[in-house]
């Protein structure tokens, strides 16, 4: 299901390698030496009692887990109520169980760990029922206080319950015909009844995929910060794939084989005999031949299900149950022909991508970036009058009415929050309608990548396609201009940099800013990417590095030094001749290496590695030091750009500006602050927006903070003033400490 691929070889494991080494360091917390684990005990092949000994997954877990953070785990398995209760007076620290809304009310969880899904049992011969919707006024055997329990009391049309302690009680009940039915775990379902070799069959396909986390007692907040740490410690060293594989056969049961089919045949034969032996009107034969005929309709019926089966195996991707792209594209085509004239509702293809997966796989590995795949799926699938389907990679396409993309995307983000907490995950969005953008499928679709691919260029979660999206007059309009040269209303903006330990600003970046007398103030994500990939990113490179420079000067005259960072790009380490240029700047207004340092982001360092190397060494002879922009979002790891000589990392902001809402960004924030220790380089985090994030980056080590909790880029004569105003004194961090 999801653990089947390994962690890539190599850098990344060196960086899993740090981060488990140091770890430890980040809480002074101190786990209690034994650690009270309940659970079901009749609950295979999650957690089982059997000749006195507690066996299962999550009983492997809970004990890798417990080693790993430092102490040892103990457990207590009883019935299911028992446990609950348990678990909410304080009686057990923790209880595995299905992530929900109404338990996270009363317990602290963990991240998911594992999913699974529930079905519908009964025995064969019971009329067959589709769906929880057709159990009203069933019977339907229930484990108390379960999942299903919960799921199945807010039910508009309830079922009448019949509660059990456990989930085999719940099984017995069926079979004994105390109930009809029984909604269950199909995971623990289905072993029990192959442990028993009992014939319930399940009804229709599984729903109600979920997220099984750790529960911990709400009284214990250290407890439960611990026990997540812990346990991503244990996937992102590999010992949780280890259990998982160990355990693989019994979580990934073979599905239910196709029982239909060999009935189909015999059942088949058995009407045609009846026919054969015919000829005499026997009252027998009769009622023989329409039992027969019954029993060939009901295989018929199961051959047709069957048969949907197929279909849905060959339309359907196995990993997050949406459609795969070409009947994606064929249903649209379907629908687009269907509705041509006149088309009373617009509609909406939307390309969905969650921006920071690859960066997920190298840290967690393949089975975190795999949960959440099939967690954001589960919610596109709840989405109503909506088609989904999976592209890979962690593209997502939706088909829906023309809607507000936006909102779409903060329901999605807060439902990921609810219902899988360390999994949520940032998205970024293209949409094209129809008819507007065109009429056929094919060429929607394109255009809907096209609009997520200028999205992520200019880095916005969301854009709607615009014709101007494809090479366009005004960007062929940017490039003539500086093939021209002499560009008019290139000037620099300042952002400065807070040291954390002193409190003084000490260092700045120095931020492009054009402002056309035509074209009016053009973003530079609009410009930069186009001048970078021209080739033409060297006018600005030069005139920002003498900008630099001339400020640092100035200040530094005025007793207010400040090492001021560039942003250079791939081109300009790899075609241009960078340390001339930085020199001759240097000459200029006679200013020292330690006025300026270079930005560089990891895809250039990794373009042209052995150039970049040279240069970055010829700098560093020139005294002058390099820094790892963006870091977090390229493809390279820490231990490979410490082969570079480079001085500082800077923490992108879409890990640091959110960090205190997200877990899973802070605990990457944090790893990498203690790598970067490790290695000896600063750590400067940037995009930091608000007090609590600067007070925490400082408690966490980070060395200097940027952002506009601090200050916006400002322009030359107002970043100087406010370098005047809070040099005097030590920046008064207070106001960031309330
Ligand atoms: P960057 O190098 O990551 O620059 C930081 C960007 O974050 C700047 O956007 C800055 O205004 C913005 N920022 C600063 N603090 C915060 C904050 O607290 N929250 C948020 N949300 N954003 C914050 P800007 O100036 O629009 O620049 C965008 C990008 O354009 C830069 O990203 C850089 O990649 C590029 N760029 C800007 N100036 C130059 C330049 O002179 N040369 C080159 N090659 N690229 C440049
Ligand atoms: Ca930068
Ligand atoms: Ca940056």
């Amino acid at each position: 299901m999801y653990l089947s691929h390994r962690l890539p070889a190599g850098s990344a494991s060196v960086f899993l390698f740090l981060c488990l080494l140091l770890a430890p360091t980040v809480y002074a917390y101190e786990p209690p030496p034994q650690i009270l684990f309940g659970g079901d005990l009749a609950y295979p092949p999650l957690e089982w009692m059997e000749k006195n000994q507690v066996n299962g997954f999550n009983v492997d877990l809970a004990r890798e887990v417990a080693r790993v953070g430092g102490s040892k785990a103990e457990h207590h398995l009883g019935n299911w109520p028992d446990t609950m209760r348990a678990l909410e007076q304080g009686h057990l620290d923790v209880v595995p169980m299905y992530y929900s809304l109404e338990r996270s009310r009363k317990f602290i969880f963990t991240q998911a760990y594992l999913y699974s899904s529930h079905a519908i049992y009964a025995l064969p011969t019971t009329a067959r029922v589709s769906s929880i919707g057709d159990l009203t006024d069933k019977k339907v055997a229930v484990e108390e206080e379960s999942f299903a329990h919960q799921q199945l009391r807010h039910l508009a049309k309830k079922p009448d319950l019949v509660l059990t302690s456990n989930t085999l009680s719940a099984i017995e009940s069926v079979m004994q015909g105390s109930a009809d039915y029984a909604v269950l775990s199909s995971l623990a379902a289905d072993n029990l009844l192959r442990q028993h070799e009992w014939e319930l069959a399940r009804m229709g396909p599984p729903f109600w995929s979920r997220g099984y986390a750790f529960a911990v007692d709400k009284n214990k907040p250290e407890l439960a910060e611990w026990l997540q740490d812990s346990l991503s410690t244990a996937i992102a060293n590999g010992n949780y794939q280890t259990l998982y594989q160990k355990w693989q056969n019994d979580l990934e049961p073979a599905q239910a084989d196709n029982r239909w089919l060999p009935f189909f045949s015999s059942a088949f034969a058995l009407l045609l005999a009846a026919f054969v032996l015919g000829g005499s009107w026997y009252w027998s034969l009769k009622r023989k031949v329409e039992q027969r005929t019954q029993e060939l309709s009901e295989a018929l019926a199961q051959r047709a299900i069957a048969e949907q089966e197929l279909l849905r195996v060959a339309h359907y991707d196995a990993q997050t149950g949406l459609a795969k792209l070409p009947y994606f594209i064929d249903q649209l085509d379907d629908y687009f022909h269907a509705h041509q004239q006149p088309v009373k509702q617009e509609k909406e293809i939307l390309v969905i991508k969650l921006a920071d997966l690859d960066v997920i796989v190298r840290t967690f590995g393949f089975a975190r970036a795999e949960m959440i795949v099939s967690a954001f799926a589960n919610h596109l699938l709840k989405l109503d009058d909506a088609l989904a389907a999976y592209l890979g990679r962690g593209v997502f396409a939706l088909f829906i009415n023309k809607s507000n993309a936006l909102e779409l995307f903060d329901r999605l983000s807060s439902a990921m929050a609810v219902s899988d907490p360390g999994l949520n995950s940032q998205f970024v969005g293209g949409s094209a309608y129809w008819p507007e953008h065109g009429r056929s499928a094919g060429k929607l679709m394109r255009h809907a990548e096209t609009a997520l691919a200028m999205s992520e260029l200019r880095r916005r979660r969301w854009l709607a396609y615009e014709a101007a999206m494809e090479p366009s007059r005004v960007d062929l309009d940017i490039i003539s201009i500086f093939i021209d040269g002499n560009v008019q209303g290139i000037f620099p903006v300042f952002q400065p940099q807070l040291d954390l330990r002193s409190g003084k600003i000490t260092s700045a970046e120095v931020l492009v800013r054009w402002q056309h007398p035509r074209l009016g103030l053009v973003p530079p994500n609009v410009f930069i990417p186009l001048l970078e990939n021209s080739g033409l990113i060297e006018q600005v490179t030069e005139q920002m590095i003498d900008e630099a420079v001339r400020v640092a000067v100035i200040l530094r005259e005025r007793d207010l030094p400040c090492c001021i960072s560039i942003n250079i790009a791939a081109y300009d380490l790899i075609e241009t001749n960078l340390a001339g240029i930085v020199s001759q700047a240097l000459v200029r207004y006679q200013g020292l290496s330690s006025d300026i340092k270079l930005e560089l982001t990891e895809t250039s360092v990794a373009s042209d590695p052995q150039r970049v190397k040279q240069v970055l060494t010829q700098m560093s002879e020139l005294g002058i030091y390099a820094s790892v922009d963006d870091f977090g979002t390229g493809y390279s790891s820490l231990s490979y750009l410490s082969m570079f000589p480079i001085r500082e990392l800077k923490i992108d902001r879409t890990f640091v500006s959110d960090m205190l809402g997200n877990p899973r960004n802070h605990s990457i924030v944090r790893s990498t602050i203690l790598m970067a220790r490790e290695l000896g380089l600063v750590t400067v985090a940037e995009g930091v927006e608000d007090d609590q994030t600067l007070q925490m980056l400082k408690k966490d080590g980070c060395d200097i903070a940027q952002g506009y909790v601090i200050a916006r880029p400002l322009p030359e004569a107002e970043f100087i003033e406010f370098m005047r105003a809070h040099a005097a004194q030590v920046f008064d961090m207070s106001q960031f400490m309330k």
